[in-house]
Order: C-alpha cells, then structure tokens, then sequence
C-alpha cells in the first residue's frame, strides 16, 4: 500500500480498505473497452502513456493478475495508476473520492463489550491461558489471513470483517501448526471463555484426521475452552445496547453473515452446545428487544434451538 501517497488525516487502515474497495469496483473492461483476449491470461492494448499500439499487456488471470505493462515505454501499473492516467489525477485520495466515497467516513466502533450498563452476578472463573493465548498468541496482525476465509471463501464484505478485527472478534493464529482465524467466545460480562479455530482455506486440522475413529474438522476448541452456559460468539452490538433485534444463531460465520445486514442488532452464536443453559441466561434481556429472530439450522440442532427459545420465552410469542 506504501506506494500510494496518502494524505495524513486519514487512518492508515481506512485507506488500506478503501483502496481494496476502489480495486474491486474498477475493471480494465470498462476503462478500456473492446478488448480481445491474446492468451488465457492477457490482454494486449495500446499503451495508456506512450500510445504505443498494442505493446502494452494486462494480466486478467494467472499470479500476475491485476497488473499491466508497456514493452515500449517500459511503465507498470496497476488498475488504480489506469483510472488516474485516464482521468489526469494524481492523488489516491481524489481517485477513492470518485470511485468508492463512502469508504472515507470514519466509523465508530463499539468497545469489544456485551454489556456497558451494571453486568450481572459473575460466578464464571475466568482461565487465565485462554486470556493469555487469545492476547498474546492470536493477533490482528494477519487480516489479510482473515480476509481470506471472511471475504473471499464465505463472502463477507470487507467493512463487516475490518469492523470486526477492529472491535477484536476475530485475529488469526497458528494453531497446531496450521494458520487460523481465531474467534472469541465470551461470557455475558465480556470474559474471554473459549476460542474457536476456523482453518482459512477449511481444510481438516491434520491432528483430528488421525487415529481410527476420527472425524476430521476445520473447526476446533482451543484446549480448555469453556463454551456452554452463558458464553456467546457475539457479531453485533452489546446486549444492552442493540436496538430493536436480537439474532440467536447457531454457528459464528452465520452471525457475522446476519451482521453485515443488521449492524444495529445484536448478533449471538450459540457455538453449539447445549442451548437450554444459554437461553436462560439470555432470559433477563429478552424483554428490550422489539423482535427475537432465531435462526437455526434446518437439523436436529435447530429444531432444539427452536425449542428451548420457546421455553426460554414462556410461550410468548416473539
Ligand atoms: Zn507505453
């Protein structure tokens, strides 16, 4: 990213997305119109500086994708250098003003915090190398690691998933030797109780595909992990704070799915355990929210999810 010069009073970060955003709606079809495949990797066009006809390429496919050169005039380029030679604009910050605007609003992120009011009564015993793993051996400092399994594989947008690495519900970690993205599960006053690895390309963790009766998983514990009773994965806003829906969802890729279109909501995944123990835990809130919207999976599971919601409800209907 250091190769675009960007202007002080913006945060490093919120270029580095907009700049992802500003690449991912330019295309070299509309900003060169008509083009002809020469191979299964290459365009060839005239060149944008020298106007050499024809001897300059762009790499659609292949380990070279997304960027161009000129064999005359020797220039290479990527998609964004293209948009500003055509449109005569030198400054990163002007090209993302035109492409992607709304990239350069400052968001206000929430505390990493599922109460802010007075929590509740903690018996939970807090494990002190859960905490220490997910502070000093988890880290944020992989995103594009993140990225991978978040946006590219389950198709999340960037903004949930930078919003997310910003409020620290997701990093990624080596974990048994295979990188990771690393979520947290948290107790209702904001404790760390668990951690759950989600290989990123989800392939099996080598160590649960060996022995006689394995069943291979790209989802695992971290040891000692805690997390049934009152521990959710939580994707949206604090508890207390949310307004208007509460989403109760099984898995933790769902509920960071459900957040992108309710980023007011709060957003719980259960983490899959026992749900009767986390519904009653839940009991004392669900009165401030306007709708509670379950949604477990068409299985077992989420049929008994649906069930212990209504227990936990009295029959209410909600
Ligand atoms: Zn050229």
């Amino acid at each position: 990213m250091s190769k675009y010069n960007t202007k002080k009073q913006y945060d490093q970060s919120l270029i580095s997305h907009a700049i992802d955003v500003v690449k991912s709606r330019l295309s070299i079809e509309t900003l060169a119109p008509g083009l002809k495949k020469a191979s299964n990797t290459e365009y060839h066009m005239p060149c944008f500086w020298c106007g050499g006809t024809n001897r300059f390429w762009w790499n659609f496919a292949g380990t070279m994708q997304g960027k161009g050169a000129c064999r005359q005039c020797n220039i290479s380029c990527d998609i964004i250098d293209i948009y500003k030679k055509i449109n005569g604009i030198d400054n990163i910050i002007e090209v993302i003003k035109q492409v992607a605007p709304e990239t350069l609003e400052q968001k206000d992120f929430k505390e990493f915090q599922p109460f802010t009011e007075q929590p509740p009564k903690n018996d939970n015993k807090i494990d002190n190398k859960i905490k220490e793993h997910w502070e000093n051996r988890c880290s944020i400092q992989g995103p594009g690691l993140i990225k991978r399994l978040l946006c590219d594989r389950r198709k999340i947008d960037h903004e949930t998933v930078d919003i997310l690495i910003k409020a620290g519900r997701v990093k990624s970690c080596n974990h048994t030797g295979v990188m990771s993205v690393a979520f947290p599960f948290l107790s209702l006053q904001g404790e760390i109780q668990a951690i759950q690895f989600l290989t990123i390309d989800e392939q099996p963790f080598p160590f649960t595909t060996k022995g006689e009766n394995c069943s291979p998983a790209n989802k695992v514990f971290f040891k000692g992990s805690k997390p049934g009773g009152d521990r959710f994965f939580f994707a949206g806003q604090p508890i207390d704070q949310a307004e208007g829906n509460l989403f109760i969802l099984e898995g933790i890729i769902n509920s960071i799915t459900m957040a992108q279109f309710y980023p007011d909501a709060c957003i719980l995944a259960l983490g899959g355990s026992t749900y009767t123990k986390k519904l009653e835990a839940l009991k004392p809130y669900l009165n401030r929210f306007e709708k509670i919207i379950c949604c477990g999976d068409n299985d077992e599971a989420g049929q008994k999810l649906n069930q212990a919601i209504r227990a936990a409800l009295g029959g209410e209907n909600k």
